[in-house]
């Protein structure tokens, strides 16, 4: 018997023709021969209502009576379903979260998995039961022996199915949603979104975590780390194959917690690298357009690029290229320069230090660990590039091999997931595979911080201490009369209030140093397997924006993304745009 895991979305389950209908699929499938494990989300819009509810009563309610609450979303949606599959004669039965025996961290509202007890599930398989599963929560054991009910966070229901189909060891994991499948975009927002037959769970990590709804990210996560197949299929068409999600992991759960799993899994030491910084330069649109075209057509391949705007009127721009490439690419630079003015400075003897993973952004304390132990180490950081699967820092070559033995020391790596110098091997993938757009995210600039090692370290971890992330961290190019320097990033909306409390202290310790929230922003992200290998990604994507005149105020890349921060008036235009001028609705 081939086990599967099926997902079914609010949407799916909106209403009682829908179940009916899900319910008659779910019956084929079984006729089949196969075994199944259904799991279904609140119906429609409930989550939502649910919370209209308690945010009427308080405007902070406890995240236990939130729990509490949500819950019962999904325990209405698994009766019902189970009703329509025995109405038609499936032997089917419901269970709560605590009944599948999902184990789960205290923490409310965002807790993650630690294991799921699968007995009672297995032993209802192989009496031919269909076993309809709540999404979304789970149990923890409770102090003095009360277990809790706990939610997983909004959209967790996606991270309940795969994480069971990793515990059930499932032959797949399909996730039935109201679109046919991953599209290369938003199809609320651009409407010729082309389905992809396939994605690596990284690019999906780093699309799922800019915005793409799609999928929860912690359950690409957990696909990418135990090798779970995953396909993403559309609820009303069971024709079509949609999606499916390609990683390489086949890891077994530790002892650590299913979703525990220490998320560093590599380390990359680059040397022979180059930062040239321009500053000063004109802020309009088109500037970055103009500057990495030049350098693409002189084959360059640049790596790292990081761009912010000064009071609105002069643009600094930093990025990295590989030692060789340095005087071609001054050369390019200064022939801009002329035109436009600015100054041009460059640095030699660079690496680029990265660590890879799955669910790094999600996870604040990693990146504080990393930045940390740089600080503790004396190394002063030149460039840092975040992502949801990657984290680079360019750093001093004389301290490169020092910095990664005391990194690999604190994610305790080992020798085969440590790598010097690795040789790039050209990619067959796109270099664009998906674009997204987020409106849910704010900008902060930190003025006046400390020129010096530890300062970021400072900030991360500050933050990592309540949970927040940072994303599209600048540091700017030029100092300050008084010796000091800006940084600036994004963060989620959701988070500003505690990120200021938390912020608040530092100001107070580093003197004349303040913070500024920007204005309104959109965040607009290219997302890719092929980029670190195709020259002139980004060029294209500022080319994109520059057409449609529109300005960049940050921009900031990793290895497989490019994003930059526009006004949060152009979102949906700028998505539009960077979609057509790859010709995603083409591949
Ligand atoms: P469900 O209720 O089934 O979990 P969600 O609303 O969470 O569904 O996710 C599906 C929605 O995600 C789609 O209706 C679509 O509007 C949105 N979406 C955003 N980006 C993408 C994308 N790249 N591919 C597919 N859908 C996307
Ligand atoms: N019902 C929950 C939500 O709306 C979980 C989910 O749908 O995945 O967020
Ligand atoms: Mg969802």
């Amino acid at each position: 018997m081939t086990l599967l895991v099926q997902k079914f979305g609010g949407t799916s389950v909106g209403s009682v023709e829908r179940i009916q209908s899900i319910a008659k699929r779910i019956a084929i499938n079984k006729e089949e021969g196969n075994d199944l494990v259904v799991v279904v989300s609140a119906m429609g819009q409930t989550t939502d209502e649910l919370s209209k509810l308690a945010t009427s009563l308080s405007t902070q309610p406890p995240q236990r009576e939130m729990d509490m609450l949500l819950s019962t979303g999904e325990q209405v949606s698994i009766a019902l379903l189970a009703i329509a599959l025995n109405e038609i004669n499936v032997p089917a039965i419901s269970m709560t979260g605590n009944q599948a025996g999902i184990i789960t961290e205290s923490s409310h509202g965002r807790a993650r998995i630690l294991e799921i007890r699968t007995d009672h599930v297995q032993s209802l398989l192989s009496q031919g039961k269909v076993v309809v599963i709540a999404g979304f929560q789970g149990t923890s054991l409770g102090r003095g022996g009360t277990p809790e009910i706990t939610t997983l966070g909004r959209g967790g229901s996606d991270t309940s199915a795969v994480a069971l189909a990793a515990a059930l060891n499932a032959e797949a994991c399909e996730i039935f949603t109201d679109v046919p499948g991953v599209l290369t975009t938003d199809p609320r927002i651009v409407n010729n979104a082309k389905l992809m037959k396939t994605i690596s769970c990284d690019e999906m990590l780093e699309l799922a975590s800019l915005g793409a709804a799609v999928l929860h990210p912690r359950a690409v996560e957990i696909a990418r780390n135990y090798g779970v197949t995953l396909k993403v299929r559309s609820s009303s068409d069971f024709n079509n194959p949609g999606t499916i999600l390609t990683s390489q992991g086949c890891g077994s759960i530790g002892r650590g917690g299913l979703e525990h799993r220490s998320p560093v899994d590599g380390l990359e030491l680059l040397e022979n690298q180059a930062v040239v910084g321009l500053s000063c330069i004109p802020d309009h649109p088109g500037i970055a357009a103009n500057l990495f075209e030049a350098l693409s057509a002189g084959g360059i391949n640049v790596d790292l690029i990081i761009q912010s705007t000064h009071n609105g009127n002069s643009n600094d721009i930093t990025f990295s290229v590989a030692e060789n490439e340095l005087e071609n690419t001054k050369n390019q630079c200064k022939k801009i320069i002329k035109i436009l003015g600015g100054n041009i400075t460059t640095q030699t003897k660079m690496s680029k230090l990265s660590i890879s993973g799955a669910g790094i952004m999600g996870r604040p304390g990693i990146i504080a660990t990393l930045f940390e132990t740089l600080s503790k180490a004396g190394i002063n950081i030149r460039l840092i590039a975040t992502s949801e699967v990657k984290v680079s820092c360019v750093i001093d070559t004389k301290a490169g091999k020092k910095a990664a033995r005391s990194i690999a020391e604190s994610f305790k790596l080992n020798e085969q997931q440590i790598h010097l110098n690795p040789q790039s091997k050209p990619s067959e993938e796109p270099e664009v595979r998906g674009v997204a757009l987020d409106n849910g995210q704010i900008q902060i600039s930190f003025k006046n911080i400390p020129d010096e090692p530890g300062t970021a370290a400072t900030i991360f971890t500050t933050l990592s201490e309540v949970n927040i992330s940072l994303d599209t961290i600048v540091q700017s190019e030029r100092k300050n009369s008084n010796n000091t320097k800006d940084i600036s990033f994004t963060l989620k909306k959701e988070d500003k209030k505690e990120a200021d409390l938390a912020l608040k202290k530092l100001t107070s310790n580093w003197k004349d140093s303040f913070i500024e929230e920007g204005q309104s922003i959109a965040r607009l992200s290219a997302v890719g397997s092929g980029m670190p290998t195709t020259v002139g990604t980004a060029g294209k994507m500022f080319r994109a924006l520059a057409d449609q005149k529109i300005n960049i105020e940050m921009i900031a890349t990793s290895e497989i993304r490019t994003t930059c921060i526009i006004s949060e008036k152009d979102g949906s235009k700028g998505l539009n745009a960077i979609h057509d001028y790859f010709m995603l609705d083409q591949l």
